[in-house]
């Protein structure tokens, strides 16, 4: 009885479960309508066959969407909402092998080529109007091996899934403060986090990667394995390739940190800051504190400070005594927390669709003309979500030396911010004049910035300026891995004549 009643729910389950798999494949058999009009890398119009593309979609495991395909408008839809671009062609991975399928196929109609991991760059450029999206999304798994400390991460997970599944286990590894951030973009860009002062940048972490390069290939880079690709990987972006799987030295972390906010009304915020300036140059490497001034949404203007100490309770109580007891502020948050929570606060804040601008550049300390300039434009915005901030690096980041990876600018102690927030299209302009005039009077202040935390509207000689010392073995490597650029949407270095 019991059996057959077991059957039955399986049965039912079956043929519930089988009814959108049926759509699916029929949405995925149906013929391709016809040719379809694209844009080539250089921007030149031309046409995908409809024969080529029938034989991709025939190679892939996973889907190939075109426009008007069920799925392509939530596959195309990116973070940041003021990228609304129109891909021609979607191919969404399933593994390495569809990977491998996507880029030779886009090479070979040098099409234009953009890839998404977490789909969450400022930039926006992990999207294109008429050209080639390699959609790494439904690649998002996440392996730790809680002896060797060590996980095996898909190009295509979220910082969210991984801290999830690591601290199962009580570990972590460095990665970002919003938990639907992409791993993949991330950590090839650098990768700063909460514990990234005690542990190091994400990419100071990689063991190894698997890639897909420009010609089509599956390699694998490591210090022992084509270590000079392995040495570009880690700050120079998505130039060399696409990566499908990390592997991170994990660390014990937690799973409960002392952390949390202090907020303050803004007419205390100068001296804190300057107190903050002075408390943090001598803080340990545990000790992890952002500061952000912001709007509430009940139209208060405030100063938080958002701080993580990685370390015990107890010491960490000891050392952010002096920044708690300095003013006694409005809120005071700070209390043993899962480690996870502290990741996901300000998930919120930073919510998926809506329009985002942001400009940054690196500051070696806070003197205080600096952080008269940050109220001065934090205070000029009548504008509701318009912060202005520090995220904070340092510690065994900037031990590092400066050519053992791509990254650049390490000996920074912070990331200066302006952030524009705006709900539909409607607020471009306002946003984008105060967040412009802004950075005017702030970039004087900063030296190199971090090409993850920017919008796409920078000269291409400052990005350049921007690998520092690492240019030319960059684009070394830039023209053995990928001599036709086929990487390009991302800080691009250009393969040598
Ligand atoms: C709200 C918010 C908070 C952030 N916080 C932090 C932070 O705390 N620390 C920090 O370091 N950064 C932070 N960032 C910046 C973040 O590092 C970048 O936005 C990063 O690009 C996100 O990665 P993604 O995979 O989601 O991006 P995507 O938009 O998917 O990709 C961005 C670029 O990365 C490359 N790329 C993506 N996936 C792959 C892949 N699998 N293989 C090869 N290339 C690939 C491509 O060039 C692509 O254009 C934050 C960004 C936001 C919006």
């Amino acid at each position: 009885m019991k059996r057959r009643s077991f059957c039955g729910a399986a049965l039912a389950t079956v043929t519930a479960a089988s009814l959108p798999f049926t759509r699916l494949l029929a949405a995925a058999d149906a013929p391709i309508a016809g040719d379809v009009p694209a844009i080539g890398m250089t921007g030149k119009q031309i046409v995908l066959p409809r024969s080529d593309l029938t034989d991709l979609r025939a190679r892939l495991r996973g889907q190939l969407l075109l426009a008007g395909d069920e799925g392509y408008d939530a596959a195309r839809r990116v973070w940041n909402g003021s990228f609304d671009r129109k891909p021609a062609v979607i191919v969404r991975c399933t593994g390495a092998a569809d990977v491998v399928q996507a880029v030779n196929f886009g090479r070979a109609h040098e099409l234009l080529v953009a890839v998404r991991g977490g789909g969450h760059s400022i930039s926006g450029q992990s999207t294109c109007d008429g050209g080639l999206m390699i959609d790494l999304a439904p690649l998002n798994g996440v392996r730790v091996d809680p002896i060797a400390r060590r996980a095996r991460v898909s190009g295509g997970a979220k910082l969210g899934d991984f801290d999830r599944e690591a601290q199962a286990f009580g570990l972590a590894t460095t990665a970002g403060t919003v938990s639907h951030t992409g791993v993949a973009g991330l950590t090839l860009g650098g990768g700063f986090g909460r514990i990234g002062r005690k542990y190091g940048l994400a990419c100071d972490n990689l063991l190894s990667v698997d890639v897909v390069t420009a010609d089509g290939k599956f390699v694998k880079a490591s210090d022992e394995e084509n270590p000079d690709l392995f040495w570009g990987l880690r700050g120079g972006g998505g130039n060399f390739g696409v990566v499908t799987s990390f592997e991170y030295q994990l660390h014990p972390v937690g799973p409960v940190l002392l952390g949390g906010v202090l907020i303050y009304p803004v007419t205390q915020a100068k001296e804190v800051m300057e107190f903050y300036d002075g408390f943090i140059a001598e803080a340990p490497d545990e000790v992890y504190v952002d500061t952000t001034l912001i709007t509430t949404p009940d139209g208060k203007k405030v100063l938080i400070l958002d701080t993580t100490y990685c370390g015990s309770i107890e010491a960490g109580e000891r050392a952010l005594k002096p920044l708690r007891e300095f003013r006694k502020p409005l809120v005071d948050t700070i209390a043993p927390t899962p480690y996870i929570k502290l990741q996901s606060g300000l998930d919120d804040a930073f919510a998926y669709g809506r329009h985002y601008y942001v400009k940054a550049g690196y500051i070696r300390k806070l003197p205080p003309d600096l952080i008269g300039t940050m109220i001065e434009c934090f205070m000029s915005s009548t504008l509701p979500v318009t912060p202005v901030l520090t995220a904070h690096t340092g510690g065994a980041i900037s031990r590092v030396r400066e050519n053992a990876t791509a990254v650049s600018h390490r000996d920074a102690r912070h990331s200066l911010l302006v952030a524009a927030a705006w709900a539909d299209s409607n607020g471009d302009e306002a946003h984008l004049k105060w967040a412009r005039s802004s950075w005017k009077l702030l970039e004087p202040f900063t030296r190199g910035f971090y090409a993850n935390d920017n919008s796409a509207d920078i000269p291409e000689r400052r990005v350049l300026e921007n690998y520092g010392s690492n240019y030319d073995r960059l684009a070394v490597l830039k023209t053995k891995y990928d001599p036709t650029n086929l990487f390009r949407l991302n800080a691009n270095v250009k393969p040598k004549a």
